[in-house]
Protein backbone atom coordinates (compact mmCIF):
# COMPACT_ATOMS: atom_id res chain seq x y z
CA UNK A 1 0.00 0.00 0.00
CA UNK A 2 0.79 3.75 -0.89
CA UNK A 3 1.03 6.53 0.81
CA UNK A 4 1.95 10.20 0.04
CA UNK A 5 3.69 13.16 1.95
CA UNK A 6 3.38 16.73 0.54
CA UNK A 7 6.21 18.29 2.31
CA UNK A 8 9.42 17.34 4.19
CA UNK A 9 9.30 19.65 7.12
CA UNK A 10 9.42 18.80 10.29
CA UNK A 11 5.92 16.78 10.11
CA UNK A 12 6.48 15.10 6.90
CA UNK A 13 9.82 13.93 7.72
CA UNK A 14 8.26 12.13 10.59
CA UNK A 15 5.07 10.71 9.00
CA UNK A 16 7.11 9.39 5.83
CA UNK A 17 10.04 8.17 8.18
CA UNK A 18 7.63 6.05 10.35
CA UNK A 19 5.41 4.97 7.87
CA UNK A 20 8.01 3.37 6.32
CA UNK A 21 9.93 2.31 8.92
CA UNK A 22 7.70 0.62 11.38
CA UNK A 23 4.70 0.00 8.90
CA UNK A 24 6.33 -1.13 6.19
CA UNK A 25 4.16 1.11 3.30
CA UNK A 26 5.58 2.41 -0.12
CA UNK A 27 6.29 6.57 0.81
CA UNK A 28 5.99 8.79 -1.73
CA UNK A 29 7.76 11.86 -0.50
CA UNK A 30 6.92 15.55 -2.20
CA UNK A 31 9.24 18.05 -1.36
CA UNK A 32 9.35 21.64 -3.37
CA UNK A 33 12.81 22.79 -1.85
CA UNK A 34 14.72 22.12 -4.41
CA UNK A 35 12.91 24.21 -6.76
CA UNK A 36 11.30 27.28 -4.59
CA UNK A 37 12.38 27.50 -1.12
CA UNK A 38 10.22 29.28 1.65
CA UNK A 39 10.91 32.72 2.14
CA UNK A 40 12.12 31.42 5.69
CA UNK A 41 14.47 28.28 4.48
CA UNK A 42 17.86 28.95 3.49
CA UNK A 43 19.29 25.33 2.90
CA UNK A 44 17.34 24.18 -0.32
CA UNK A 45 18.96 20.57 -0.23
CA UNK A 46 17.85 19.63 3.83
CA UNK A 47 14.60 18.04 4.96
CA UNK A 48 13.42 19.05 8.14
CA UNK A 49 14.91 22.65 8.44
CA UNK A 50 14.62 24.43 11.48
CA UNK A 51 14.08 27.95 9.93
CA UNK A 52 14.63 30.45 12.90
CA UNK A 53 15.99 29.06 16.57
CA UNK A 54 17.92 25.88 16.89
CA UNK A 55 16.16 25.15 19.78
CA UNK A 56 13.91 21.94 20.77
CA UNK A 57 12.35 23.45 23.34
CA UNK A 58 13.33 21.57 27.08
CA UNK A 59 14.74 18.01 27.64
CA UNK A 60 13.54 18.39 31.41
CA UNK A 61 10.47 15.55 32.20
CA UNK A 62 8.85 18.32 34.56
CA UNK A 63 8.13 20.38 31.17
CA UNK A 64 5.56 19.12 28.67
CA UNK A 65 8.17 19.93 25.72
CA UNK A 66 10.22 17.34 27.89
CA UNK A 67 7.57 14.87 27.68
CA UNK A 68 6.47 15.32 24.43
CA UNK A 69 9.69 14.10 23.40
CA UNK A 70 9.96 11.42 25.07
CA UNK A 71 6.25 10.12 23.83
CA UNK A 72 7.36 10.74 19.96
CA UNK A 73 10.66 9.10 20.88
CA UNK A 74 8.88 5.63 22.21
CA UNK A 75 6.81 6.06 18.82
CA UNK A 76 9.63 6.12 16.51
CA UNK A 77 10.87 9.48 16.08
CA UNK A 78 13.06 10.27 13.26
CA UNK A 79 14.19 13.93 14.78
CA UNK A 80 14.55 13.13 18.64
CA UNK A 81 17.99 10.70 17.84
CA UNK A 82 18.91 13.06 14.62
CA UNK A 83 18.59 16.45 17.30
CA UNK A 84 20.69 14.43 20.13
CA UNK A 85 23.59 13.27 17.39
CA UNK A 86 23.37 17.19 16.64
CA UNK A 87 23.29 18.38 19.97
CA UNK A 88 25.17 21.89 21.03
CA UNK A 89 25.61 22.70 24.84
CA UNK A 90 22.42 24.36 25.79
CA UNK A 91 21.91 23.60 29.61
CA UNK A 92 17.89 21.98 29.70
CA UNK A 93 17.14 22.88 26.40
CA UNK A 94 17.92 20.57 23.42
CA UNK A 95 19.27 22.78 20.73
CA UNK A 96 21.13 21.43 17.78
CA UNK A 97 23.41 22.18 15.14
CA UNK A 98 20.99 22.89 12.18
CA UNK A 99 22.88 21.86 9.51
CA UNK A 100 24.11 18.53 11.46
CA UNK A 101 20.35 18.17 12.40
CA UNK A 102 18.71 18.38 8.98
CA UNK A 103 21.48 16.41 7.24
CA UNK A 104 21.08 13.59 9.05
CA UNK A 105 17.17 13.87 8.83
CA UNK A 106 17.44 13.73 4.69
CA UNK A 107 20.26 11.13 4.52
CA UNK A 108 18.10 8.49 6.63
CA UNK A 109 14.77 9.53 4.42
CA UNK A 110 16.71 9.87 0.70
CA UNK A 111 18.19 6.55 1.90
CA UNK A 112 15.17 4.59 3.01
CA UNK A 113 14.13 1.68 1.10
CA UNK A 114 10.57 2.22 1.14
CA UNK A 115 10.86 5.95 0.99
CA UNK A 116 10.59 7.40 -2.73
CA UNK A 117 11.25 11.36 -3.24
CA UNK A 118 10.09 13.67 -5.55
CA UNK A 119 11.74 17.69 -6.18
CA UNK A 120 7.77 18.89 -6.81
CA UNK A 121 5.67 22.13 -6.30
CA UNK A 122 2.57 20.75 -5.17
CA UNK A 123 -0.04 22.70 -6.92
CA UNK A 124 -3.12 20.71 -6.04
CA UNK A 125 -3.62 17.26 -4.27
CA UNK A 126 -4.95 16.07 -7.59
CA UNK A 127 -1.13 17.03 -8.75
CA UNK A 128 0.13 13.83 -6.68
CA UNK A 129 -2.07 11.35 -7.32
CA UNK A 130 -0.59 11.40 -10.89
CA UNK A 131 2.40 9.31 -9.17
CA UNK A 132 0.12 6.63 -8.36
CA UNK A 133 -2.71 4.88 -6.25
CA UNK A 134 -2.34 6.29 -2.84
CA UNK A 135 -3.93 4.53 0.21
CA UNK A 136 -3.14 7.52 1.97
CA UNK A 137 -2.75 11.78 1.21
CA UNK A 138 -0.87 13.72 3.83
CA UNK A 139 -0.90 17.33 3.77
CA UNK A 140 2.36 18.39 5.75
CA UNK A 141 3.09 21.73 3.94
CA UNK A 142 3.81 24.12 6.91
CA UNK A 143 2.78 27.73 7.97
CA UNK A 144 4.10 29.07 4.65
CA UNK A 145 2.34 26.03 2.44
CA UNK A 146 3.00 27.44 -1.51
CA UNK A 147 0.18 29.82 -2.65
CA UNK A 148 -1.45 27.78 -5.30
CA UNK A 149 -1.62 24.45 -2.99
CA UNK A 150 -3.15 27.00 0.29
CA UNK A 151 -5.60 27.96 -2.33
CA UNK A 152 -6.30 24.43 -3.29
CA UNK A 153 -6.62 23.41 0.48
CA UNK A 154 -9.16 26.26 0.50
CA UNK A 155 -11.17 24.48 -2.05
CA UNK A 156 -11.09 20.99 -0.44
CA UNK A 157 -12.06 21.90 2.89
CA UNK A 158 -15.15 23.07 1.37
CA UNK A 159 -15.33 26.70 3.49
CA UNK A 160 -13.39 29.30 4.53
CA UNK A 161 -11.70 27.71 6.77
CA UNK A 162 -8.32 28.04 6.08
CA UNK A 163 -5.95 31.49 7.69
CA UNK A 164 -2.86 32.64 6.36
CA UNK A 165 -1.97 34.79 9.39
CA UNK A 166 -2.18 33.84 13.26
CA UNK A 167 -3.28 36.03 15.82
CA UNK A 168 -2.47 34.64 19.00
CA UNK A 169 -3.18 36.11 22.23
CA UNK A 170 -0.88 35.40 25.51
CA UNK A 171 -1.97 32.26 27.77
CA UNK A 172 -1.51 33.17 31.41
CA UNK A 173 -0.99 30.55 34.47
CA UNK A 174 -3.83 30.95 36.89
CA UNK A 175 -2.22 29.93 39.46
CA UNK A 176 0.04 33.03 39.50
CA UNK A 177 -2.59 35.71 39.30
CA UNK A 178 -3.24 37.78 42.15
CA UNK A 179 -6.83 36.95 42.91
CA UNK A 180 -7.31 39.37 45.59
CA UNK A 181 -6.91 42.14 42.78
CA UNK A 182 -8.92 40.72 39.51
CA UNK A 183 -12.37 39.84 40.11
CA UNK A 184 -14.49 36.82 38.35
CA UNK A 185 -17.55 38.48 36.75
CA UNK A 186 -19.32 38.18 33.11
CA UNK A 187 -19.67 41.81 31.01
CA UNK A 188 -23.76 42.51 31.66
CA UNK A 189 -25.20 44.06 28.58
CA UNK A 190 -28.42 45.98 29.11
CA UNK A 191 -30.42 43.18 26.95
CA UNK A 192 -29.06 40.73 29.80
CA UNK A 193 -30.11 43.06 32.54
CA UNK A 194 -33.30 43.14 31.41
CA UNK A 195 -33.94 39.41 30.18
CA UNK A 196 -32.52 38.82 34.85
CA UNK A 197 -34.97 41.51 35.89
CA UNK A 198 -38.23 39.90 33.97
CA UNK A 199 -37.44 36.48 34.76
CA UNK A 200 -36.80 36.80 38.17
CA UNK A 201 -40.05 39.13 38.34
CA UNK A 202 -41.91 35.91 36.63
CA UNK A 203 -40.40 33.94 39.37
CA UNK A 204 -41.66 35.84 42.20
CA UNK A 205 -45.22 36.09 40.49
CA UNK A 206 -44.95 31.49 40.12
CA UNK A 207 -43.93 31.63 44.22
CA UNK A 208 -39.77 30.51 43.44
CA UNK A 209 -37.22 31.92 44.77
CA UNK A 210 -35.78 34.57 43.30
CA UNK A 211 -33.12 33.91 40.47
CA UNK A 212 -30.18 36.32 40.78
CA UNK A 213 -30.36 35.91 44.95
CA UNK A 214 -26.34 35.84 45.63
CA UNK A 215 -23.62 36.71 43.38
CA UNK A 216 -23.42 35.76 40.08
CA UNK A 217 -19.69 34.64 39.22
CA UNK A 218 -18.97 34.88 36.01
CA UNK A 219 -16.72 32.87 33.36
CA UNK A 220 -14.11 36.01 33.00
CA UNK A 221 -11.50 37.33 35.24
CA UNK A 222 -11.24 40.83 34.59
CA UNK A 223 -8.42 43.74 35.78
CA UNK A 224 -9.70 46.45 36.45
CA UNK A 225 -7.52 49.51 35.64
CA UNK A 226 -7.69 53.03 37.12
CA UNK A 227 -7.57 56.45 34.55
CA UNK A 228 -3.74 56.83 35.41
CA UNK A 229 -2.98 52.64 35.37
CA UNK A 230 -4.75 52.86 31.93
CA UNK A 231 -2.94 55.66 30.58
CA UNK A 232 0.86 54.24 32.01
CA UNK A 233 -0.20 51.09 30.39
CA UNK A 234 -1.03 52.71 26.84
CA UNK A 235 2.33 54.78 27.22
CA UNK A 236 4.55 51.33 27.49
CA UNK A 237 2.86 49.57 24.88
CA UNK A 238 3.36 52.31 22.78
CA UNK A 239 7.01 52.52 23.74
CA UNK A 240 7.65 48.37 23.76
CA UNK A 241 10.33 46.89 21.36
CA UNK A 242 8.52 44.66 18.71
CA UNK A 243 9.20 42.34 16.38
CA UNK A 244 10.19 43.74 13.36
CA UNK A 245 8.16 42.41 10.39
CA UNK A 246 9.70 39.67 8.11
CA UNK A 247 10.14 40.86 4.19
CA UNK A 248 6.97 38.26 3.24
CA UNK A 249 4.84 39.05 6.24
CA UNK A 250 2.92 42.24 5.38
CA UNK A 251 1.29 43.74 7.45
CA UNK A 252 -2.33 42.80 6.81
CA UNK A 253 -4.40 42.68 9.91
CA UNK A 254 -8.35 41.63 9.68
CA UNK A 255 -10.71 43.97 11.40
CA UNK A 256 -11.04 42.42 15.50
CA UNK A 257 -7.57 40.81 15.32
CA UNK A 258 -5.51 44.00 15.36
CA UNK A 259 -2.44 44.09 17.68
CA UNK A 260 -2.86 46.17 20.34
CA UNK A 261 0.53 48.31 19.84
CA UNK A 262 -1.78 48.94 16.68
CA UNK A 263 -4.37 50.13 18.37
CA UNK A 264 -2.70 51.70 20.74
CA UNK A 265 -0.98 53.96 18.08
CA UNK A 266 -4.70 54.95 16.35
CA UNK A 267 -5.21 56.77 19.78
CA UNK A 268 -4.25 56.82 23.26
CA UNK A 269 -7.90 55.58 24.62
CA UNK A 270 -8.75 53.32 21.21
CA UNK A 271 -8.09 50.01 23.89
CA UNK A 272 -10.33 51.37 26.60
CA UNK A 273 -13.16 51.15 23.54
CA UNK A 274 -12.24 48.08 22.39
CA UNK A 275 -10.32 44.81 23.96
CA UNK A 276 -9.83 47.29 27.54
CA UNK A 277 -13.81 48.64 27.35
CA UNK A 278 -15.22 48.27 31.05
CA UNK A 279 -18.84 48.71 29.80
CA UNK A 280 -21.05 46.36 32.01
CA UNK A 281 -18.34 45.83 34.61
CA UNK A 282 -18.67 46.72 38.28
CA UNK A 283 -15.57 45.99 40.69
CA UNK A 284 -17.26 44.25 43.30
CA UNK A 285 -14.81 45.51 45.84
CA UNK A 286 -15.16 49.62 44.52
CA UNK A 287 -19.06 49.42 43.14
CA UNK A 288 -17.97 51.10 40.50
CA UNK A 289 -17.13 50.64 37.07
CA UNK A 290 -13.24 50.31 36.05
CA UNK A 291 -11.92 52.97 33.84
CA UNK A 292 -10.47 50.14 31.50
CA UNK A 293 -10.39 46.54 32.18
CA UNK A 294 -8.14 43.52 30.13
CA UNK A 295 -10.27 40.39 30.37
CA UNK A 296 -8.83 36.59 30.76
CA UNK A 297 -10.82 34.11 29.67
CA UNK A 298 -10.44 30.45 30.32
CA UNK A 299 -9.02 27.86 27.65
CA UNK A 300 -11.48 25.67 26.94
CA UNK A 301 -9.30 22.63 27.64
CA UNK A 302 -7.74 23.70 30.58
CA UNK A 303 -8.22 24.34 34.32
CA UNK A 304 -5.49 26.75 35.06
CA UNK A 305 -4.89 28.59 31.64
CA UNK A 306 -6.24 32.10 30.95
CA UNK A 307 -6.37 33.98 27.19
CA UNK A 308 -5.69 37.71 27.73
CA UNK A 309 -8.83 38.54 25.31
CA UNK A 310 -7.79 40.44 22.10
CA UNK A 311 -4.22 40.75 23.22
CA UNK A 312 -2.61 39.57 20.44
CA UNK A 313 0.87 41.40 19.94
CA UNK A 314 3.97 42.06 18.15
CA UNK A 315 5.58 43.07 21.36
CA UNK A 316 8.64 41.13 21.65
CA UNK A 317 8.03 38.41 24.62
CA UNK A 318 10.56 40.58 27.16
CA UNK A 319 8.78 43.45 26.70
CA UNK A 320 5.50 41.54 26.87
CA UNK A 321 6.42 40.27 29.62
CA UNK A 322 7.91 43.33 31.50
CA UNK A 323 4.12 45.07 30.24
CA UNK A 324 1.59 42.77 31.39
CA UNK A 325 3.27 42.51 34.59
CA UNK A 326 2.82 45.70 35.06
CA UNK A 327 -1.37 45.21 35.38
CA UNK A 328 -3.47 45.15 38.38
CA UNK A 329 -2.88 41.52 39.97
CA UNK A 330 0.15 40.20 37.10
CA UNK A 331 3.14 41.33 38.70
CA UNK A 332 4.23 37.45 39.43
CA UNK A 333 2.47 35.88 36.41
CA UNK A 334 4.21 32.95 34.71
CA UNK A 335 2.70 32.92 30.84
CA UNK A 336 2.27 29.07 29.47
CA UNK A 337 2.42 30.96 26.03
CA UNK A 338 3.22 34.51 24.90
CA UNK A 339 1.12 36.94 21.96
CA UNK A 340 2.55 36.49 18.47
CA UNK A 341 0.95 37.56 15.23
CA UNK A 342 2.76 36.28 11.77
CA UNK A 343 2.59 34.99 8.40
CA UNK A 344 0.94 31.21 9.02
CA UNK A 345 -1.26 29.16 7.03
CA UNK A 346 -3.23 26.47 9.00
CA UNK A 347 -6.76 25.02 8.53
CA UNK A 348 -9.44 25.05 11.81
CA UNK A 349 -9.16 21.52 12.25
CA UNK A 350 -11.78 20.97 14.66
CA UNK A 351 -14.36 21.86 11.87
CA UNK A 352 -12.85 19.82 8.86
CA UNK A 353 -11.29 16.87 10.38
CA UNK A 354 -13.26 13.32 11.66
CA UNK A 355 -12.15 12.32 14.18
CA UNK A 356 -10.48 9.80 13.11
CA UNK A 357 -8.21 12.96 11.74
CA UNK A 358 -9.14 12.20 8.10
CA UNK A 359 -11.02 15.24 6.15
CA UNK A 360 -14.41 15.41 6.19
CA UNK A 361 -14.76 15.54 2.94
CA UNK A 362 -12.19 13.07 1.97
CA UNK A 363 -11.19 10.13 4.12
CA UNK A 364 -8.37 9.23 2.35
CA UNK A 365 -6.59 13.17 3.09
CA UNK A 366 -5.33 13.61 6.46
CA UNK A 367 -3.16 16.81 7.91
CA UNK A 368 0.01 16.91 9.73
CA UNK A 369 2.18 19.53 11.60
CA UNK A 370 1.32 23.44 11.95
CA UNK A 371 -0.87 23.26 8.78
CA UNK A 372 -3.50 21.24 11.13
CA UNK A 373 -3.23 23.88 14.12
CA UNK A 374 -0.58 23.50 16.34
CA UNK A 375 2.53 25.58 16.85
CA UNK A 376 6.32 25.06 16.53
CA UNK A 377 8.89 22.70 15.24
CA UNK A 378 8.50 19.94 17.70
CA UNK A 379 4.74 20.22 18.45
CA UNK A 380 4.73 19.99 14.35
CA UNK A 381 6.73 16.64 14.38
CA UNK A 382 4.86 15.36 17.46
CA UNK A 383 2.08 15.25 14.81
CA UNK A 384 3.57 13.92 12.08
CA UNK A 385 5.00 11.13 14.17
CA UNK A 386 0.64 10.56 15.54
CA UNK A 387 -0.53 10.81 11.98
CA UNK A 388 2.14 8.59 11.00
CA UNK A 389 0.27 5.92 13.38
CA UNK A 390 -3.13 7.07 12.71
CA UNK A 391 -2.75 6.02 9.19
CA UNK A 392 -0.30 3.22 9.58
CA UNK A 393 -3.06 1.24 11.90
CA UNK A 394 -5.75 2.20 9.63
CA UNK A 395 -4.05 0.79 6.74
CA UNK A 396 -2.09 -2.17 7.96
CA UNK A 397 -4.10 -3.50 11.00
CA UNK A 398 -7.32 -2.31 10.09
CA UNK A 399 -7.75 -0.40 13.03
CA UNK A 400 -8.98 3.33 14.62
CA UNK A 401 -6.34 4.07 16.57
CA UNK A 402 -7.89 5.48 19.85
CA UNK A 403 -7.04 9.30 20.67
CA UNK A 404 -3.38 9.51 23.36
CA UNK A 405 -4.85 10.34 26.90
CA UNK A 406 -6.03 13.99 27.43
CA UNK A 407 -3.14 14.37 30.08
CA UNK A 408 -0.34 13.15 27.93
CA UNK A 409 1.36 16.00 26.16
CA UNK A 410 0.89 13.54 22.57
CA UNK A 411 -2.98 13.88 24.00
CA UNK A 412 -3.35 17.36 24.53
CA UNK A 413 -2.05 18.83 21.09
CA UNK A 414 -4.11 15.80 19.18
CA UNK A 415 -7.42 16.69 21.25
CA UNK A 416 -7.09 20.21 20.97
CA UNK A 417 -6.78 19.52 16.85
CA UNK A 418 -10.07 17.95 17.22
CA UNK A 419 -12.05 19.09 19.90
CA UNK A 420 -10.32 23.15 20.17
CA UNK A 421 -12.45 25.94 20.08
CA UNK A 422 -13.74 26.04 16.29
CA UNK A 423 -14.66 29.67 16.56
CA UNK A 424 -11.07 30.92 17.83
CA UNK A 425 -8.72 27.77 16.79
CA UNK A 426 -4.99 29.43 16.34
CA UNK A 427 -2.23 26.90 16.52
CA UNK A 428 -1.35 25.73 19.71
CA UNK A 429 1.95 24.87 21.60
CA UNK A 430 1.96 22.37 24.14
CA UNK A 431 2.11 23.63 27.70
CA UNK A 432 1.11 22.56 31.12
CA UNK A 433 -2.20 24.62 30.73
CA UNK A 434 -3.27 22.18 28.60
CA UNK A 435 -3.59 19.34 31.19
CA UNK A 436 -6.08 18.87 33.57
CA UNK A 437 -6.04 19.75 37.15
CA UNK A 438 -4.32 16.92 39.65
CA UNK A 439 -7.59 15.33 41.56
CA UNK A 440 -7.39 13.89 44.79
CA UNK A 441 -7.16 10.39 43.37
CA UNK A 442 -4.52 11.82 41.06
CA UNK A 443 -2.16 13.21 44.48
CA UNK A 444 -3.03 9.88 46.01
CA UNK A 445 -1.61 7.93 43.25
CA UNK A 446 1.33 9.15 42.00
CA UNK A 447 2.10 10.99 45.80
CA UNK A 448 4.82 9.54 48.60
CA UNK A 449 2.77 11.17 51.03
CA UNK A 450 -0.80 12.36 49.83
CA UNK A 451 -2.49 13.24 53.67
CA UNK A 452 -0.03 15.52 53.81
CA UNK A 453 -0.16 17.05 50.44
CA UNK A 454 -3.94 16.76 50.69
CA UNK A 455 -4.52 18.95 53.83
CA UNK A 456 -2.32 21.67 51.60
CA UNK A 457 -4.40 24.76 50.50
CA UNK A 458 -2.45 24.62 47.67
CA UNK A 459 0.00 22.41 45.91
CA UNK A 460 3.88 24.58 45.33
CA UNK A 461 4.69 24.70 41.98
CA UNK A 462 7.44 21.57 41.71
CA UNK A 463 5.46 19.25 43.66
CA UNK A 464 2.16 20.27 41.21
CA UNK A 465 4.59 19.36 38.14
CA UNK A 466 5.84 16.60 39.55
CA UNK A 467 2.94 14.59 40.41
CA UNK A 468 1.25 15.80 36.61
CA UNK A 469 4.59 14.69 34.71
CA UNK A 470 4.52 11.07 36.72
CA UNK A 471 0.38 10.75 35.61
CA UNK A 472 1.23 11.75 32.08
CA UNK A 473 4.05 8.89 31.59
CA UNK A 474 1.79 6.33 33.34
CA UNK A 475 -0.88 6.96 30.98
CA UNK A 476 1.37 7.31 28.44
CA UNK A 477 3.08 3.88 28.74
CA UNK A 478 -0.89 2.34 29.33
CA UNK A 479 -1.99 3.69 25.88
CA UNK A 480 1.04 2.36 23.99
CA UNK A 481 0.81 -0.43 25.31
CA UNK A 482 -2.86 -1.03 24.60
CA UNK A 483 -2.36 -0.03 21.05
CA UNK A 484 0.40 -2.41 20.56
CA UNK A 485 2.43 1.01 19.29
P1 LIG B 1 7.61 22.98 7.81
O1 LIG B 1 8.70 22.57 8.71
O2 LIG B 1 7.51 24.39 7.38
O3 LIG B 1 7.68 22.05 6.52
C1 LIG B 1 6.82 22.20 5.43
C2 LIG B 1 7.56 21.75 4.19
O4 LIG B 1 6.63 21.76 3.11
C3 LIG B 1 8.68 22.68 3.80
O5 LIG B 1 9.86 21.95 3.62
C4 LIG B 1 8.20 23.34 2.53
O6 LIG B 1 9.26 23.62 1.64
C5 LIG B 1 7.26 22.30 1.96
N1 LIG B 1 6.22 22.83 1.08
C6 LIG B 1 5.41 23.91 1.29
N2 LIG B 1 4.52 24.05 0.28
C7 LIG B 1 4.79 23.05 -0.59
C8 LIG B 1 4.23 22.66 -1.85
N3 LIG B 1 3.20 23.32 -2.36
N4 LIG B 1 4.76 21.59 -2.50
C9 LIG B 1 5.79 20.88 -1.96
N5 LIG B 1 6.36 21.20 -0.77
C10 LIG B 1 5.87 22.27 -0.10
N6 LIG B 1 9.12 27.19 15.58
C11 LIG B 1 9.91 26.98 16.66
O7 LIG B 1 9.72 25.98 17.37
N7 LIG B 1 10.92 27.84 16.94
C12 LIG B 1 11.19 28.94 16.18
O8 LIG B 1 12.11 29.68 16.46
C13 LIG B 1 10.36 29.19 15.04
N8 LIG B 1 10.56 30.27 14.24
C14 LIG B 1 9.81 30.43 13.11
C15 LIG B 1 10.09 31.50 12.24
C16 LIG B 1 9.35 31.67 11.07
C17 LIG B 1 9.67 32.82 10.16
C18 LIG B 1 8.32 30.75 10.78
C19 LIG B 1 7.52 30.90 9.53
C20 LIG B 1 8.02 29.70 11.63
C21 LIG B 1 8.77 29.54 12.80
N9 LIG B 1 8.51 28.49 13.69
C22 LIG B 1 9.32 28.28 14.77
C23 LIG B 1 7.45 27.56 13.44
C24 LIG B 1 8.04 26.32 12.78
O9 LIG B 1 8.70 26.68 11.63
C25 LIG B 1 6.98 25.38 12.47
O10 LIG B 1 6.25 25.10 13.64
C26 LIG B 1 7.48 24.03 11.95
O11 LIG B 1 8.53 24.14 11.06
C27 LIG B 1 6.30 23.43 11.26
O12 LIG B 1 6.63 22.16 10.84
P2 LIG B 1 5.87 21.57 9.59
O13 LIG B 1 6.47 20.27 9.29
O14 LIG B 1 4.42 21.64 9.82
O15 LIG B 1 6.18 22.61 8.42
Amino acid sequence: MKVAVIGAGLAGSECSWILAEKYGLSVTLFEMKSQKTTPAQIYPHLYAELVCSNSLKSKSRLNPAGTLKEEILRLGSLIIPSARLAEVPAGETLAVDRELFSGDITKKLKSHKNIKTIDLIVETVEDVLKFGDFSAVVIATGPLTDDALAQDLRKISQSEQLYFYDAIAPILDGDTIDHNVVFLANRQSKTHAYEKKKANEAAILEGLPELDQGEEEGDYLNIPLNKEEYFAFVEKVLNGAKVPHKDFEEPRYFNGCQPIEVLAESGPRTLSFGPMKPKGLTDPRTGNRPYAVAQLRKEKLGDTAWNMVGFQTRLTWGAQKEILRSLPGLSNVEFFRMGSMHRNTYLVSPNILNEDFSFKTNEKLYLAGQVMGVEGYLESAAMGVFIAHVIGNKLTKKKTLTMPPANTSLGCLARYCIYGDKKRFTPMNIHWGLFNELTENDIRKFSVNPEQLLKLKKLDKSTKRELMAARSEELFANWIKEEEL
